[in-house]
Protein backbone atom coordinates (compact mmCIF):
# COMPACT_ATOMS: atom_id res chain seq x y z
CA UNK A 1 0.00 0.00 0.00
CA UNK A 2 1.19 3.81 -0.57
CA UNK A 3 1.24 6.88 1.66
CA UNK A 4 1.72 10.02 1.05
CA UNK A 5 2.88 12.34 4.40
CA UNK A 6 3.81 16.05 3.71
CA UNK A 7 7.10 17.03 5.54
CA UNK A 8 9.46 20.51 4.41
CA UNK A 9 13.10 20.83 3.63
CA UNK A 10 14.99 24.45 3.52
CA UNK A 11 16.65 26.12 0.80
CA UNK A 12 18.47 29.13 1.49
CA UNK A 13 15.89 30.23 4.60
CA UNK A 14 12.85 29.70 2.65
CA UNK A 15 11.05 26.39 3.43
CA UNK A 16 9.42 23.99 1.04
CA UNK A 17 7.32 21.31 1.41
CA UNK A 18 8.30 17.76 0.37
CA UNK A 19 6.10 14.88 -0.61
CA UNK A 20 7.21 11.70 1.60
CA UNK A 21 5.62 8.52 -0.57
CA UNK A 22 5.98 5.33 1.12
CA UNK A 23 5.11 2.40 -0.72
CA UNK A 24 5.02 -0.92 1.43
CA UNK A 25 4.60 -4.09 -1.20
CA UNK A 26 5.41 -8.33 -0.66
CA UNK A 27 8.57 -9.35 -1.87
CA UNK A 28 12.42 -9.34 -0.55
CA UNK A 29 12.71 -7.12 2.80
CA UNK A 30 14.70 -3.58 1.75
CA UNK A 31 14.54 -0.59 2.68
CA UNK A 32 15.47 2.20 0.05
CA UNK A 33 14.84 5.38 -0.40
CA UNK A 34 14.97 7.65 -3.74
CA UNK A 35 14.63 11.37 -4.70
CA UNK A 36 18.23 12.67 -4.08
CA UNK A 37 18.30 12.29 -0.49
CA UNK A 38 21.69 13.22 1.02
CA UNK A 39 23.56 10.96 3.44
CA UNK A 40 22.01 11.50 6.57
CA UNK A 41 18.49 11.22 4.90
CA UNK A 42 20.01 7.80 3.89
CA UNK A 43 20.91 6.93 7.01
CA UNK A 44 17.42 7.65 8.79
CA UNK A 45 16.65 4.01 7.25
CA UNK A 46 18.17 2.64 10.88
CA UNK A 47 16.77 5.26 12.85
CA UNK A 48 13.55 5.17 11.68
CA UNK A 49 13.61 0.76 12.10
CA UNK A 50 15.00 1.13 15.32
CA UNK A 51 12.17 3.53 16.24
CA UNK A 52 9.29 2.01 14.94
CA UNK A 53 10.19 -1.51 16.96
CA UNK A 54 11.09 0.55 20.05
CA UNK A 55 7.80 2.02 20.23
CA UNK A 56 6.03 -0.93 20.05
CA UNK A 57 4.84 -1.04 16.52
CA UNK A 58 5.49 -3.62 14.40
CA UNK A 59 8.13 -2.66 11.33
CA UNK A 60 7.23 -4.58 7.91
CA UNK A 61 9.66 -7.30 6.72
CA UNK A 62 8.70 -6.52 3.39
CA UNK A 63 9.90 -4.69 0.29
CA UNK A 64 9.90 -0.47 1.49
CA UNK A 65 10.54 2.23 -0.86
CA UNK A 66 10.67 5.68 0.00
CA UNK A 67 10.78 8.63 -2.34
CA UNK A 68 11.35 12.01 -1.24
CA UNK A 69 9.61 14.58 -3.99
CA UNK A 70 10.02 16.86 -5.53
CA UNK A 71 12.87 15.44 -7.14
CA UNK A 72 14.76 18.32 -8.16
CA UNK A 73 15.07 19.65 -4.69
CA UNK A 74 17.82 18.94 -2.75
CA UNK A 75 16.90 17.04 0.77
CA UNK A 76 19.01 17.29 3.22
CA UNK A 77 19.11 16.56 7.20
CA UNK A 78 17.34 14.14 9.61
CA UNK A 79 13.72 16.04 9.44
CA UNK A 80 12.01 13.20 7.33
CA UNK A 81 12.99 10.71 9.99
CA UNK A 82 9.25 11.54 11.45
CA UNK A 83 7.15 11.51 8.55
CA UNK A 84 8.65 8.53 6.78
CA UNK A 85 7.95 6.00 10.09
CA UNK A 86 4.62 7.95 9.75
CA UNK A 87 4.38 6.93 6.13
CA UNK A 88 5.60 3.27 6.99
CA UNK A 89 2.66 2.75 9.62
CA UNK A 90 0.30 4.40 7.36
CA UNK A 91 1.17 2.34 4.77
CA UNK A 92 0.92 -0.95 7.16
CA UNK A 93 -2.52 0.14 8.40
CA UNK A 94 -1.40 0.19 11.62
CA UNK A 95 -2.36 3.97 11.67
CA UNK A 96 -5.44 5.14 10.38
CA UNK A 97 -5.46 8.70 10.46
CA UNK A 98 -9.06 10.30 11.66
CA UNK A 99 -7.59 14.02 11.60
CA UNK A 100 -9.29 15.94 9.19
CA UNK A 101 -6.98 18.06 7.07
CA UNK A 102 -3.36 17.95 6.21
CA UNK A 103 -0.99 17.91 8.63
CA UNK A 104 2.80 18.38 7.94
CA UNK A 105 5.24 16.59 9.69
CA UNK A 106 8.99 17.30 10.77
CA UNK A 107 11.27 15.38 13.21
CA UNK A 108 14.73 13.69 13.54
CA UNK A 109 13.83 10.10 15.39
CA UNK A 110 16.41 8.36 17.86
CA UNK A 111 16.68 4.72 18.53
CA UNK A 112 13.93 4.51 21.47
CA UNK A 113 11.24 6.39 19.10
CA UNK A 114 12.22 10.05 20.32
CA UNK A 115 11.49 12.98 18.02
CA UNK A 116 14.35 15.51 18.38
CA UNK A 117 15.43 19.41 17.19
CA UNK A 118 15.62 20.14 13.53
CA UNK A 119 17.25 23.37 12.78
CA UNK A 120 15.58 25.70 10.01
CA UNK A 121 12.01 25.13 11.85
CA UNK A 122 10.83 28.41 11.51
CA UNK A 123 10.93 28.50 7.67
CA UNK A 124 9.43 25.46 7.36
CA UNK A 125 5.91 26.44 9.60
CA UNK A 126 6.06 29.33 7.61
CA UNK A 127 6.26 27.36 4.49
CA UNK A 128 3.26 25.18 5.99
CA UNK A 129 0.52 27.88 6.27
CA UNK A 130 1.30 29.57 3.19
CA UNK A 131 0.37 26.31 1.65
CA UNK A 132 -3.04 26.36 3.75
CA UNK A 133 -1.94 23.28 5.80
CA UNK A 134 -4.00 22.39 8.55
CA UNK A 135 -0.97 22.21 11.00
CA UNK A 136 2.34 21.06 11.53
CA UNK A 137 3.36 18.18 13.89
CA UNK A 138 7.21 19.46 14.97
CA UNK A 139 9.88 18.40 17.95
CA UNK A 140 8.66 19.17 21.39
CA UNK A 141 12.36 20.55 21.69
CA UNK A 142 11.70 23.25 19.51
CA UNK A 143 8.11 24.41 20.43
CA UNK A 144 10.17 27.49 21.57
CA UNK A 145 11.00 28.92 18.26
CA UNK A 146 7.71 27.89 16.85
CA UNK A 147 6.03 30.36 19.62
CA UNK A 148 6.56 33.42 17.47
CA UNK A 149 4.45 32.22 14.20
CA UNK A 150 0.89 33.94 14.46
CA UNK A 151 -2.23 32.09 14.37
CA UNK A 152 -3.13 30.80 11.01
CA UNK A 153 -1.40 27.35 11.56
CA UNK A 154 -2.12 24.87 14.40
CA UNK A 155 1.38 23.46 15.79
CA UNK A 156 1.52 20.58 17.64
CA UNK A 157 5.00 19.90 19.84
CA UNK A 158 5.43 15.74 20.01
CA UNK A 159 8.47 14.36 21.93
CA UNK A 160 7.80 10.50 20.63
CA UNK A 161 6.95 8.96 17.53
CA UNK A 162 4.51 7.51 19.58
CA UNK A 163 2.83 10.74 20.59
CA UNK A 164 3.12 11.95 16.81
CA UNK A 165 0.91 8.88 15.70
CA UNK A 166 -1.87 8.72 18.88
CA UNK A 167 -2.65 12.57 17.46
CA UNK A 168 -2.32 11.51 13.76
CA UNK A 169 -5.17 8.84 15.34
CA UNK A 170 -7.34 11.18 15.93
CA UNK A 171 -6.79 11.68 20.24
CA UNK A 172 -5.74 14.58 22.15
CA UNK A 173 -2.35 13.66 23.46
CA UNK A 174 -0.20 17.08 22.15
CA UNK A 175 -1.10 20.35 22.87
CA UNK A 176 -1.02 22.58 20.27
CA UNK A 177 1.19 26.02 20.89
CA UNK A 178 -0.27 29.00 21.50
CA UNK A 179 1.04 32.00 19.25
CA UNK A 180 3.19 35.00 21.20
CA UNK A 181 3.11 38.42 20.34
CA UNK A 182 4.90 41.16 19.28
CA UNK A 183 5.05 42.92 22.55
CA UNK A 184 5.43 39.69 24.64
CA UNK A 185 8.36 39.32 22.18
CA UNK A 186 10.04 42.94 22.67
CA UNK A 187 9.33 42.59 26.54
CA UNK A 188 12.72 41.04 26.76
CA UNK A 189 15.22 43.00 28.61
CA UNK A 190 17.42 44.80 26.38
CA UNK A 191 21.19 44.15 26.98
CA UNK A 192 22.93 46.36 29.61
CA UNK A 193 25.00 48.10 27.15
CA UNK A 194 23.97 52.17 26.59
CA UNK A 195 25.65 54.68 24.68
CA UNK A 196 25.63 56.49 28.11
CA UNK A 197 28.70 54.53 29.17
CA UNK A 198 30.90 56.38 26.98
CA UNK A 199 32.64 59.40 28.15
CA UNK A 200 33.87 61.98 26.21
CA UNK A 201 33.77 61.45 22.63
CA UNK A 202 31.34 63.67 21.42
CA UNK A 203 31.98 64.11 17.53
CA UNK A 204 32.23 60.66 17.05
CA UNK A 205 28.97 59.93 18.98
CA UNK A 206 27.77 62.66 16.60
CA UNK A 207 29.26 61.21 13.37
CA UNK A 208 27.30 57.32 15.13
CA UNK A 209 24.26 59.04 14.97
CA UNK A 210 24.63 60.41 11.74
CA UNK A 211 25.23 56.94 10.83
CA UNK A 212 22.44 55.44 12.43
CA UNK A 213 20.22 57.91 11.13
CA UNK A 214 21.07 57.42 7.40
CA UNK A 215 22.24 54.21 7.22
CA UNK A 216 26.18 55.29 6.35
CA UNK A 217 28.72 52.27 7.21
CA UNK A 218 31.06 53.49 8.99
CA UNK A 219 35.15 53.22 9.36
CA UNK A 220 36.49 54.08 12.72
CA UNK A 221 40.20 54.49 13.12
CA UNK A 222 42.27 55.37 16.10
CA UNK A 223 44.91 54.08 18.62
CA UNK A 224 44.21 50.73 20.77
CA UNK A 225 42.21 52.00 23.70
CA UNK A 226 40.55 54.04 22.15
CA UNK A 227 37.32 52.58 22.87
CA UNK A 228 36.12 51.85 18.91
CA UNK A 229 34.84 48.27 19.94
CA UNK A 230 32.86 49.62 22.87
CA UNK A 231 31.59 51.96 20.49
CA UNK A 232 30.37 49.77 17.55
CA UNK A 233 29.18 47.18 20.51
CA UNK A 234 26.77 50.72 21.45
CA UNK A 235 25.64 51.25 17.70
CA UNK A 236 22.48 48.60 17.44
CA UNK A 237 21.21 50.17 20.54
CA UNK A 238 20.46 53.60 18.53
CA UNK A 239 18.98 51.87 15.34
CA UNK A 240 15.25 51.29 15.17
CA UNK A 241 13.37 49.04 16.95
CA UNK A 242 13.54 45.80 14.55
CA UNK A 243 9.65 45.21 12.49
CA UNK A 244 7.95 42.14 12.94
CA UNK A 245 8.74 41.13 9.38
CA UNK A 246 12.51 42.22 10.12
CA UNK A 247 12.56 40.17 13.33
CA UNK A 248 10.97 36.71 11.39
CA UNK A 249 13.50 37.50 8.71
CA UNK A 250 16.38 37.48 11.27
CA UNK A 251 15.51 34.54 13.52
CA UNK A 252 14.76 32.53 10.02
CA UNK A 253 18.53 32.93 9.60
CA UNK A 254 19.05 31.87 12.94
CA UNK A 255 16.91 29.12 12.76
CA UNK A 256 18.77 27.81 9.86
CA UNK A 257 22.00 28.29 11.20
CA UNK A 258 20.63 26.52 14.44
CA UNK A 259 21.61 29.34 16.67
CA UNK A 260 17.91 29.82 17.94
CA UNK A 261 18.99 28.45 21.29
CA UNK A 262 18.53 29.93 24.87
CA UNK A 263 19.32 33.34 24.43
CA UNK A 264 19.07 33.85 20.84
CA UNK A 265 15.44 32.60 20.76
CA UNK A 266 13.95 35.12 18.76
CA UNK A 267 15.99 37.97 17.33
CA UNK A 268 14.01 40.55 18.92
CA UNK A 269 17.35 43.13 18.98
CA UNK A 270 18.73 44.00 15.79
CA UNK A 271 22.41 41.55 15.91
CA UNK A 272 25.78 42.61 16.09
CA UNK A 273 28.38 40.48 14.65
CA UNK A 274 32.22 40.93 15.14
CA UNK A 275 33.84 37.82 13.00
CA UNK A 276 38.12 37.24 13.99
CA UNK A 277 39.92 38.62 11.15
CA UNK A 278 41.39 35.03 10.76
CA UNK A 279 37.71 34.16 9.11
CA UNK A 280 37.41 32.68 5.84
CA UNK A 281 35.08 33.58 3.06
CA UNK A 282 32.83 30.74 3.40
CA UNK A 283 32.70 32.09 7.34
CA UNK A 284 31.78 35.40 6.54
CA UNK A 285 29.82 35.08 3.28
CA UNK A 286 28.05 31.40 3.84
CA UNK A 287 29.09 27.97 2.62
CA UNK A 288 29.98 24.59 3.27
CA UNK A 289 28.42 21.83 1.48
CA UNK A 290 25.11 21.82 3.45
CA UNK A 291 25.34 25.92 2.53
CA UNK A 292 24.64 27.73 5.69
CA UNK A 293 24.36 31.37 6.36
CA UNK A 294 27.53 33.12 7.25
CA UNK A 295 28.41 36.27 9.27
CA UNK A 296 27.12 38.57 6.78
CA UNK A 297 23.50 37.09 6.98
CA UNK A 298 23.44 36.08 11.27
CA UNK A 299 24.40 40.36 10.68
CA UNK A 300 21.19 40.68 8.86
CA UNK A 301 19.34 43.64 10.10
CA UNK A 302 21.73 44.36 12.38
CA UNK A 303 25.56 45.14 12.48
CA UNK A 304 28.49 43.68 10.91
CA UNK A 305 31.99 44.76 12.79
CA UNK A 306 35.52 43.89 11.66
CA UNK A 307 37.87 45.31 13.75
CA UNK A 308 41.15 45.52 12.66
CA UNK A 309 39.92 46.07 8.69
CA UNK A 310 43.52 45.67 7.19
CA UNK A 311 44.34 42.26 8.85
CA UNK A 312 41.50 40.41 7.20
CA UNK A 313 42.67 38.78 4.12
CA UNK A 314 42.41 40.63 1.09
CA UNK A 315 39.75 38.66 -0.89
CA UNK A 316 37.81 38.07 2.29
CA UNK A 317 36.56 41.34 1.76
CA UNK A 318 36.06 41.70 -1.51
CA UNK A 319 33.36 39.02 -1.21
CA UNK A 320 31.98 41.57 1.13
CA UNK A 321 30.84 43.96 -1.80
CA UNK A 322 28.25 42.10 -3.17
CA UNK A 323 26.12 42.08 0.06
CA UNK A 324 27.24 45.57 0.59
CA UNK A 325 25.61 46.40 -2.70
CA UNK A 326 22.37 43.88 -3.34
CA UNK A 327 21.45 43.50 0.26
CA UNK A 328 21.74 39.06 -0.47
CA UNK A 329 24.61 37.06 -0.83
CA UNK A 330 23.91 33.99 -3.92
CA UNK A 331 25.92 30.80 -2.91
CA UNK A 332 26.68 28.69 -6.17
CA UNK A 333 26.63 24.78 -5.74
CA UNK A 334 26.52 22.31 -8.59
CA UNK A 335 23.10 21.57 -8.41
CA UNK A 336 21.41 24.49 -7.04
CA UNK A 337 22.10 28.46 -6.28
CA UNK A 338 21.16 29.55 -2.77
CA UNK A 339 20.50 33.30 -1.69
CA UNK A 340 20.56 34.32 1.52
CA UNK A 341 19.73 37.87 2.97
CA UNK A 342 22.70 40.02 4.09
CA UNK A 343 21.20 43.62 4.60
CA UNK A 344 23.44 45.34 7.42
CA UNK A 345 25.01 47.63 8.72
CA UNK A 346 28.92 47.87 8.53
CA UNK A 347 31.09 48.91 10.89
CA UNK A 348 35.00 48.84 10.58
CA UNK A 349 37.93 49.52 12.55
CA UNK A 350 41.74 49.95 12.66
CA UNK A 351 44.75 51.37 13.28
CA UNK A 352 45.91 54.13 12.10
CA UNK A 353 49.22 52.59 11.51
CA UNK A 354 50.66 49.16 12.23
CA UNK A 355 51.52 50.81 15.86
CA UNK A 356 49.09 52.14 16.58
CA UNK A 357 50.10 55.53 17.99
CA UNK A 358 49.95 57.87 15.42
CA UNK A 359 48.95 60.96 16.20
CA UNK A 360 47.92 59.57 19.65
CA UNK A 361 50.15 62.52 21.64
CA UNK A 362 50.91 60.52 24.11
CA UNK A 363 53.14 57.66 22.62
CA UNK A 364 55.18 57.91 19.81
CA UNK A 365 54.81 56.16 16.51
CA UNK A 366 57.60 54.89 15.02
CA UNK A 367 55.84 53.59 11.82
CA UNK A 368 57.94 54.61 8.05
CA UNK A 369 55.73 56.42 6.19
CA UNK A 370 56.28 53.39 3.79
CA UNK A 371 54.82 50.77 6.57
CA UNK A 372 51.73 52.86 7.10
CA UNK A 373 51.46 53.00 3.16
CA UNK A 374 51.31 49.30 3.38
CA UNK A 375 49.27 49.09 5.92
CA UNK A 376 46.02 51.09 4.62
CA UNK A 377 46.92 49.78 1.32
CA UNK A 378 46.12 46.35 2.45
CA UNK A 379 41.98 47.95 2.35
CA UNK A 380 40.88 47.58 -0.91
CA UNK A 381 39.56 50.59 -2.82
CA UNK A 382 35.96 49.82 -3.73
CA UNK A 383 35.59 48.69 -0.26
CA UNK A 384 36.37 52.01 1.02
CA UNK A 385 34.25 53.52 -1.32
CA UNK A 386 31.24 51.87 0.33
CA UNK A 387 32.09 52.96 3.64
CA UNK A 388 30.47 56.79 3.71
CA UNK A 389 31.74 57.95 7.24
CA UNK A 390 35.52 57.96 8.03
CA UNK A 391 36.28 58.73 11.47
CA UNK A 392 38.91 59.46 13.48
CA UNK A 393 38.84 58.12 17.18
CA UNK A 394 41.40 59.78 19.46
CA UNK A 395 42.24 58.00 23.21
CA UNK A 396 40.46 59.95 25.66
CA UNK A 397 42.79 62.24 27.81
CA UNK A 398 42.86 61.91 31.44
CA UNK A 399 40.02 64.67 31.91
CA UNK A 400 37.66 63.01 29.75
CA UNK A 401 38.38 59.58 31.63
CA UNK A 402 37.71 60.96 34.90
CA UNK A 403 34.52 62.94 34.08
CA UNK A 404 32.08 60.64 36.00
CA UNK A 405 28.94 62.74 34.05
CA UNK A 406 27.03 60.05 32.05
CA UNK A 407 26.60 60.78 27.97
CA UNK A 408 23.08 60.75 26.95
CA UNK A 409 21.40 57.83 26.86
CA UNK A 410 20.93 55.34 23.63
CA UNK A 411 17.11 55.87 24.45
CA UNK A 412 17.21 59.45 23.72
CA UNK A 413 19.89 59.43 20.60
CA UNK A 414 17.46 56.60 19.12
CA UNK A 415 13.92 58.59 19.42
CA UNK A 416 16.19 61.09 17.26
CA UNK A 417 17.21 58.72 14.52
CA UNK A 418 14.12 57.40 14.95
CA UNK A 419 12.62 60.78 13.41
CA UNK A 420 15.37 61.40 10.86
CA UNK A 421 14.19 57.61 9.34
CA UNK A 422 10.37 58.81 9.59
CA UNK A 423 11.87 61.39 7.18
CA UNK A 424 13.22 59.13 4.48
CA UNK A 425 10.80 56.10 4.70
CA UNK A 426 8.44 58.98 3.58
CA UNK A 427 10.85 60.06 1.20
CA UNK A 428 11.27 56.81 -0.66
CA UNK A 429 7.86 55.68 -0.43
CA UNK A 430 7.52 55.43 -4.10
CA UNK A 431 11.74 54.37 -4.68
CA UNK A 432 11.20 50.43 -4.34
CA UNK A 433 14.02 48.50 -2.33
CA UNK A 434 15.26 52.14 -0.70
CA UNK A 435 14.90 52.69 2.65
CA UNK A 436 17.33 55.25 3.96
CA UNK A 437 19.97 57.80 2.50
CA UNK A 438 22.86 55.48 1.88
CA UNK A 439 21.10 53.72 -0.32
CA UNK A 440 20.41 56.08 -3.00
CA UNK A 441 21.46 55.73 -6.43
CA UNK A 442 23.12 58.69 -8.71
CA UNK A 443 19.64 59.36 -10.17
CA UNK A 444 17.98 59.65 -6.60
CA UNK A 445 21.17 61.58 -5.05
CA UNK A 446 20.41 64.45 -7.68
CA UNK A 447 16.91 64.32 -7.06
CA UNK A 448 16.66 64.49 -3.52
CA UNK A 449 20.00 66.15 -2.78
CA UNK A 450 20.01 69.59 -4.58
CA UNK A 451 22.30 71.98 -3.22
CA UNK A 452 21.84 75.70 -3.00
CA UNK A 453 24.15 78.25 -4.25
CA UNK A 454 26.34 78.70 -1.49
CA UNK A 455 26.41 75.12 -0.34
CA UNK A 456 27.51 74.10 -4.20
CA UNK A 457 30.48 76.55 -3.89
CA UNK A 458 31.73 75.06 -0.64
CA UNK A 459 31.26 71.14 -2.03
CA UNK A 460 33.06 71.97 -4.87
CA UNK A 461 36.09 74.02 -3.08
CA UNK A 462 36.29 71.14 -0.93
CA UNK A 463 36.48 68.65 -3.45
CA UNK A 464 38.73 70.29 -5.28
CA UNK A 465 41.09 71.07 -2.19
CA UNK A 466 40.90 67.73 -0.77
CA UNK A 467 41.01 65.86 -4.44
CA UNK A 468 37.76 63.70 -4.32
CA UNK A 469 36.41 61.33 -6.67
CA UNK A 470 33.10 61.57 -7.91
CA UNK A 471 32.26 58.37 -5.71
CA UNK A 472 33.07 60.92 -2.50
CA UNK A 473 31.62 63.51 -3.80
CA UNK A 474 28.24 61.60 -3.89
CA UNK A 475 28.97 60.16 -0.30
CA UNK A 476 28.98 63.62 0.89
CA UNK A 477 26.16 64.73 -0.91
CA UNK A 478 23.98 61.81 0.92
CA UNK A 479 25.43 62.47 4.41
CA UNK A 480 24.58 66.24 3.81
CA UNK A 481 20.59 64.98 3.75
CA UNK A 482 21.20 63.00 6.55
CA UNK A 483 22.36 66.05 8.08
CA UNK A 484 19.83 68.16 6.98
CA UNK A 485 16.85 65.34 8.11
CA UNK A 486 18.66 65.44 11.39
CA UNK A 487 18.04 69.44 11.40
CA UNK A 488 14.05 68.45 10.15
CA UNK A 489 15.02 70.64 7.17
CA UNK A 490 13.82 70.10 3.58
CA UNK A 491 17.00 72.14 1.89
CA UNK A 492 20.04 70.77 2.67
CA UNK A 493 22.52 74.15 4.12
CA UNK A 494 25.88 75.02 3.80
CA UNK A 495 26.37 73.81 7.35
CA UNK A 496 25.36 70.47 6.53
CA UNK A 497 27.81 70.00 3.62
CA UNK A 498 31.04 71.39 5.99
CA UNK A 499 29.71 68.54 8.85
CA UNK A 500 29.44 65.94 5.94
CA UNK A 501 32.82 66.98 4.26
CA UNK A 502 34.83 66.36 7.54
CA UNK A 503 33.72 62.85 7.53
CA UNK A 504 34.77 62.18 3.99
CA UNK A 505 37.91 60.81 4.18
CA UNK A 506 40.04 61.54 7.02
CA UNK A 507 43.59 59.87 6.23
CA UNK A 508 45.28 60.87 3.49
CA UNK A 509 47.18 57.42 3.39
CA UNK A 510 44.06 56.30 1.17
ZN1 LIG B 1 52.82 53.77 14.08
Amino acid sequence: MLSKITSCSVLGIDGCLIQVEVDVTNGLPMFSTVGLPDSTVRESKDRVKAAIKNCGYQFPVRKITVNLAPADIRKEGAGFDLPIAIGILEATEILVQRRAGCYCLVGELSLDGGVHKVNGLLPMILAARTHGLQGIIIPKENSDEAGIVPEGIDIIPVSTLQQAVEFLAGMDVAVPLGSTTLQEMNSRPPDDIDFSDIKGQQHVKRALEIAASGGHNILLTGPPGSGKTMLARRFSTILPEMTYNEILETTKIYSVAGKTSGKNLLLTTRPFRAPHHTISDAGLIGGGSVPQPGEVSLAHNGVLFLDELPEFKKHVLEVLRQPIEDGEVTIARANMTLTFPARFMLITAMNPCPCGFLGDGRNRCNCSETDIKRYTGKISGPLLDRIDLHLEVAALNYQEMSNKAHGESSKIIKARVDRARAIQEKRFTDDPGIYCNSRMGSKLVEKYCLLDQKSSELLEKSVRRLGLSARAYHRILKMARTIADMADTGQIQQAHVAEAVQFCRISHHF
